[in-house]
């Protein structure tokens, strides 16, 4: 790693107990005075919708409070809809990777339309017309970066495409870990897992830079440490803290690196299958993390270290499949689903599905090449 090249972004992150107090005069000094929210039902029904009404009070104009899992298109299409009857000039995603990705849409869509132009920025340090503000509520870390993901249906099939754009990372993030007390067990397990499987491939990413590195190995360390007592006693406010925190710095690991094999099968899994998005990365992380073991033994190694395994004197694959299986154990000691077929997933889908992840950009950037269907199906079958 002597040599790198990176883009990093422009934002405001606000962290802390309480921060979703200090939304108001964020926006006061960024004079958006036209709001729109993005949410799923579950923040309406939590109150945390509520909380955002009475911070920005008449700024709000519009409220999309019903944001569904990967962001089906039909949403973009009603919540854009509403951003351009309200002529908003922000759009907040409140939740999930989910509503804010579907934020991160929004306001994409509405540089296109305002422009005519393509909504993709020229240069790394383009702003946007209608920034998006991410106050997330899970682990997913959409909030750091620069993707965001749409699900399309056509020819009875559907398919969830991801696009990346400067423009639509997140002009303001506030982390306030009150706002996950709530995530249920198998939410708070699997979405920890998406955070631990993105440190694990930014530490062996194909882009990785030192500060990538740094970041995913220090967020391996937070989730190890903290997801197993967020998923005991989710209302356990250090813990939930401590897990923000490692979700933060795994997000910031993998927002501007090339993620691999393990993000293009989840991406196939839950837009074609349908699979929870944190639940495809339980079930596929350890697999993944073997299927790399030969090509990425020194960087598994590390990533054994950062989970708390004693590495001296063992060689990096030792290491490396030691840091599976301590991934594997800590998936069955918060119960996750294990296998694809325990998740509605029929075998006779997995052709298709391994025909899907194929075309996935970040199954082309794994550090292991893959170079044809049948080297995921095998993979796949393993998991089934
Ligand atoms: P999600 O946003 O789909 O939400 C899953 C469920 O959790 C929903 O029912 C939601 O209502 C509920 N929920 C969320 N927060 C809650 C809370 N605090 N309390 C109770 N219930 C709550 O799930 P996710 O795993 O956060 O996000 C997955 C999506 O994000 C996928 O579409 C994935 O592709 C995308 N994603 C994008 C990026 C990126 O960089 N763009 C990164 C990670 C994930």
């Amino acid at each position: 790693m002597t040599e790198f090249h990176y883009i990093s972004y422009s934002q405001e992150v606000i962290f802390g107990v309480g921060s979703l107090d200090r939304l108001s005069e964020a926006v006061d000094r960024s004079r958006w005075q036209r709001l729109m929210l993005c949410a799923s039902n579950s923040a309406r029904r939590s109150g945390h919708v509520s909380s955002v009404e009475a911070a920005l009070g008449h700024r709000l104009v519009s409220i999309y409070d019903h944001a569904q899992p990967h962001v089906p298109e039909s949403q973009v299409a009603e919540a854009l809809a509403l951003a351009v009857d309200h002529q908003v000039d922000a759009v907040i995603g409140l939740g999930g990777g989910s509503p804010i990705g579907l934020a991160k849409a929004v306001s994409s869509a509405l540089e296109e339309k305002r422009t005519g132009q393509p909504a993709r920025a020229a240069f790394p340090t383009d702003q946007p017309l209608v920034p998006v503000i991410a106050i997330p509520t899970t682990y997913a870390g959409s909030e750091m970066t620069a993707v965001h993901g749409i699900t399309q249906h056509a020819d009875g099939s559907s398919r969830k495409i991801t696009f990346t754009d400067p423009k639509i990372t997140p002009k303001l993030v506030i982390y306030d870990p009150r706002l996950t007390l709530d995530l249920p067990p198998t939410m708070t397990a699997s979405s920890g897992l998406n955070a631990l499987a993105h440190c694990v491939e930014a530490v062996y990413s194909i882009t990785r830079h030192p500060l990538s590195t740094a970041a995913a190995l220090s967020g391996a360390r937070y989730i190890v440490h903290a997801l197993p007592r967020c998923h005991a006693a989710g209302d356990d406010l250090d813990a939930r803290t401590e897990m923000l925190i490692g979700s933060h710095l795994a997000a910031i690991s993998l927002s501007n690196v090339a993620m691999g094999f393990h993000h293009g099968l989840c991406h196939a899994l839950g837009g074609t299958a349908g699979v929870p998005h944190g639940i495809a990365n339980a079930i596929v992380l350890p697999h993944a993390m073997r299927f790399n073991l030969d090509a990425t033994a020194p960087q598994l190694a590390q990533i054994a270290e950062a989970v708390g395994l004693a590495v001296n004197g063992q060689g990096a694959e030792a290491a490396g499949e030691a840091a599976a299986q301590r991934i594997y154990e800590l998936i069955d000691q918060m119960k996750l689903p294990q296998h694809l077929r325990d998740v509605g997933v029929s075998r006779t889908d997995l052709p298709h599905l391994a025909q899907v992840a194929l075309q996935s950009r970040a199954v082309q950037s794994n550090p292991k090449p893959i170079r044809d269907a049948a080297q995921i199906e095998a993979v796949l079958e393993g998991m089934w």
